[in-house]
């Protein structure tokens, strides 16, 4: 008989660390995918990634383990990236498995969406076959508002309305693209198609100077991937349509990329201990 194991196993000492940490700190906001909290410095939030998955804003939800800890590292990496080619993002570090330190932003209330080609909600509102290569990258906004469906808006109304100025616009659209530019040539790299992807732009202020960067996340659940070779798709689209496994279809972007080994995000629960 053996005796019984008087301390948790490594993993489930961390997820406790990780748990007390999360009850000492303030709550700022808590969303579909990520929570976040205060950081340990003014200006700053960690930002953690849940395994929560949602679609058809919210209407289709599901628990899908080892999701946060991928998407964590995903945008770690893609944001990192774009640091390194001068295209200002939020990302400080990241902290763990499944937080990191962000800067603090006020929040742009727009989804930014390029698209290179037809899928998605631009196939159905055009009658476009999925997978026509568009003439050029195609950039659309969406007015942040999730009891309105996050509506498809214009540059007309994002001005009527005060969300972002036309100065604004030109930069949000420079920024899009470069991160187009940034995240094609990297999937292309290995052998994966960014169909279209989201982000979003965060404001920060030096003094009185404004200055727009990509804040939230960078991961598959914001992007269309499509294996170059077989058109096996490897983003959320695996989960909306219930194409198999959404966590083997993000480990094979991670694999690929070389972000990180297969069976880090497969982390124990916690066993109960006696
Ligand atoms: P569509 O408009 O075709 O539904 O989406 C276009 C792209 O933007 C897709 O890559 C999709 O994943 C992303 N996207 C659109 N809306 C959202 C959203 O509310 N959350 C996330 N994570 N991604 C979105």
């Amino acid at each position: 008989m053996t005796a019984p194991n008087p301390r948790p196993e490594p993993e489930a000492r961390l997820w406790c660390f990780e748990r007390a940490g999360m009850a000492r700190r303030k709550k700022i906001y808590e969303g579909k995918a990520k929570i976040l909290y205060e950081g340990p410095e003014p200006g700053t939030i960690v930002q953690y990634f849940k395994d929560d998955a949602t679609a058809f804003n919210a209407q289709k939800k599901a628990t899908i383990e080892g999701k946060g800890v991928l998407n964590n590292r995903l945008s770690e990496f893609f944001m990192t990236g774009l640091n390194t080619i001068g295209v200002p993002t939020h990302f400080i570090r990241r902290l763990n498995m499944r937080e990191q330190l962000v800067r603090a932003c006020e929040i742009v209330p727009l989804e930014i969406i390029v698209r290179n080609y037809a899928a998605g909600s631009l196939a159905t509102r055009l009658g476009i076959e999925e997978g026509t290569q568009l003439p050029r990258p195609i950039v659309e906004y969406c007015y942040k508002d999730d009891k309105l469906g996050d509506p498809l808006v214009t540059e007309e109304h994002i001005a009527a309305f005060g969300w972002a100025s036309q100065h604004d616009m030109d930069d949000i659209v420079a920024l899009a693209l470069r991160v187009n530019d940034f995240l094609t040539g990297l999937m292309y790299g290995v052998g994966i198609r960014l169909v279209d992807f989201k982000i979003e732009i965060g404001r920060v202020y030096d003094g009185d100077f404004q200055r727009l960067i990509v804040a939230d996340e960078i991961s598959p659940d914001s992007m269309r991937l499509w294996d170059i070779e077989t058109g096996r798709k490897l983003d959320k689209d695996v989960f909306r349509r219930d194409l198999g496994d959404l966590t083997d279809a993000y480990t094979e972007v991670a694999r690929r990329l070389g972000v990180m080994p297969k069976q880090a995000t497969h982390i124990a629960k916690p066993k109960l201990i006696n």
